[in-house]
């Protein structure tokens, strides 16, 4: 079964504990921590009120389910699941298993006035799928049983899922039939197919597949003003394209109940590269080039010096870390280095160039192969940084990320801004944050920036929800202030609509705010998210 307070299943093993080395770094920079005690089930079942729905057949109004579904993966979800004190919860949860039940649901919401959230994963960090105080009852609708590949058109390259298909459903039901889809967000093995579109998703090969907003070709959405349909095209000049008003909307216009989604058969041939550069400069200039060449990579991610230093110490430093280090130093790349993670996915004679042409460009700038080893590592953790949280959490560190996307001739100097923001953040408190970055998604345009931040949890849980609250005001801020979008990936929720008008503007914000209208008249789908 899920975790109910923190990442992944419990039945699994995947926790990371931090290594007595990795501790001693974290402890150098930080100072030393004490863990939080964590409230248990039994005490945190115990503060559920009692439900403001009565009993029925179309939803359950069992407090631990309301429990599991009143909070997603944000650190202050953490923060509140952690204390025992999660404050609101939906009155229902529902399961439904087709789209006539969904239909059925959202008519029984607006006959009684009930709000409504849907929820795919609840992976959200944003604050997405968190009930908010209000008159009106909240029924939670769990889209997890939608979990089927209901049609594959192979000719077209397009598949139907259920909405609430997670991951690893989407991806073993395509394999069987030779096809994959490509979307590999950090949170893929919890996360759903709807939730993906509903908060424009974007996987870490999305140089190769796209982001779900390629990949999202139509689909089926019920609606509190009727049921969407969304043909699917190849490409349409028809004026306005429904998908986009779908795209992002966050649950605030209707439940999305399937996707027809455009697929790839499986790829020939797969690996993953590191290279390090000498610095941040010669890296972003190579990697620049790199990507306004087209060259065809599948996912690219560079790390700056502190996270490429980070990643090593965190990975247990030891003798064949100071191996490498040596080895580098001796090529050029020593203190200041930077590590640049490439991969190629397609047919093996696309892969030989493309790692080919990608190696030669990196040359110039200094950029030192070094071959597969750490490539490989980095694909089998691909998925299990999100348990590194369970291991700082047990020492006494919190974790949390910000991440945006901006234009080229400004990603430099917002890179620093916003680090140095977020690594200052606390200092009215005399106490250090550890804040570290990454480009993770390139484009030829510009590119996103992913800042992850560590910090020691306070003496009590309100002061550390407190340090968090000024950490992401930092963040936010320098990211407005740099003109970045406030999300690359994450989308809006609770925590940075104050932020979307910004860069939407006064006009744009009463745009959607029509559009959601125009879907909800009465306001009952996921109120208070995504509109500040
Ligand atoms: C450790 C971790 C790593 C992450 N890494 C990434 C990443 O690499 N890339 C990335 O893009 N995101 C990432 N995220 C964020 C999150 O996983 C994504 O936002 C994801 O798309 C949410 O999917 P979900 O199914 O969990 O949706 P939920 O969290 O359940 O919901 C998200 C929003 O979508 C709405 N929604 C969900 N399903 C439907 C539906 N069927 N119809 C209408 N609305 C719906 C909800 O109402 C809510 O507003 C990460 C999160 C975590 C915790």
């Amino acid at each position: 079964m899920k975790r109910w307070n923190g990442w992944g299943d419990d039945a699994n093993e995947l926790d990371y504990e931090l290594s007595a080395s990795a501790l001693a770094y974290l402890r150098g920079l930080l100072g030393d921590a004490s863990p939080l005690r964590d409230a248990t089930l039994e005490e945190t079942l115990a503060r559920v009120p009692a439900s403001r729905l009565p009993e029925h057949n179309l939803y359950s109004i069992d407090p631990e389910e309301r429990l599991r579904h009143a909070r997603g993966q944000s650190l202050p979800d953490w923060l509140a699941l952690r204390s025992g004190e999660p404050g609101l919860f939906p009155d229902a949860v529902a399961w439904p298993e087709s789209s006539e039940e969904v239909r059925t649901l959202l008519l029984h919401a607006q006959a009684h006035q009930i709000d409504v959230i849907p929820y795919g994963g609840g992976t959200s960090v944003v604050g997405h799928i968190n009930p908010r105080a209000g008159e009106r009852p909240v029924l939670t609708i769990d889209m997890t049983r939608m979990n089927k590949l209901m049609h594959l058109d192979k000719q077209s390259q397009l598949a139907t899922f259920g909405a609430g298909t997670t991951g690893p459903q989407v991806e073993s039901q395509l394999a069987e039939q030779g096809y994959t889809l490509g979307h590999f967000p950090q949170s893929w093995e919890l996360s759903t197919i709807g939730g993906w579109v509903a908060s424009r998703s974007s996987g870490q090969q999305s140089m190769r597949y796209g982001r779900i907003e390629q990949m999202f070709a139509g689909g089926k959405i019920e609606t509190l003003n009727g049921t969407l349909d969304i043909p699917t095209f190849p490409a349409t000049s028809a004026g306005p394209d429904l998908r986009e008003f779908f795209l992002g909307t966050e649950g605030r216009l209707g439940i999305i109940s399937e996707v027809k989604a455009r697929v790839t058969p499986l790829p020939e041939h797969e690996s993953f590269h590191v290279v390090f550069f000498p610095s941040w400069e010669k890296a972003l200039s190579a990697l620049r080039a790199i990507v306004q060449a087209r060259v065809q990579l599948s996912m690219m991610r560079l790390s700056n010096a502190v996270e490429t230093d980070t990643q090593l110490r965190l990975a247990g430093g030891g003798s064949a870390v100071a191996v490498l280090e040596k080895y580098l130093a001796l090529r050029g790349a020593g203190d200041g280095k930077v590590m640049f993670t490439f991969g190629v996915t397609g047919t093996r004679a696309q892969c030989k160039s493309a790692r080919g042409l990608a190696l030669k460009m990196c040359k110039p700038s200094g950029g030192v192969n070094t071959g597969t080893l750490l490539g490989k590592k980095w694909e089998h953790s691909r998925f299990r940084s999100p348990y590194l949280r369970h291991g700082l959490w047990d020492a006494g560190y919190a974790v949390d990320t910000m991440e945006t996307a901006i234009d080229w001739v400004r990603v430099p100097e917002a890179v620093e801004i916003i680090q140095s923001d977020i690594a200052a953040a606390l200092a009215d408190e005399g106490e250090p944050v550890h804040a570290f970055t990454h480009l993770s998604h390139l484009y030829p345009q510009g590119s996103s920036i992913y800042t992850t931040y560590v910090f020691r949890c306070a003496q009590t849980y309100a002061e550390t929800h407190a340090r968090w609250e000024k950490l992401k005001a930092a963040g936010a801020e320098a990211i407005v202030r740099c003109g970045g979008t406030i999300s690359h990936q994450h989308g809006v929720g609770t925590d940075h609509a104050q932020y979307l008008p910004a860069e939407k503007g006064e006009l744009g914000i009463a745009a959607i705010d029509g559009l959601v209208r125009q879907f909800d008249p009465a306001q009952q789908m996921n109120p208070g998210k995504l509109l500040p």
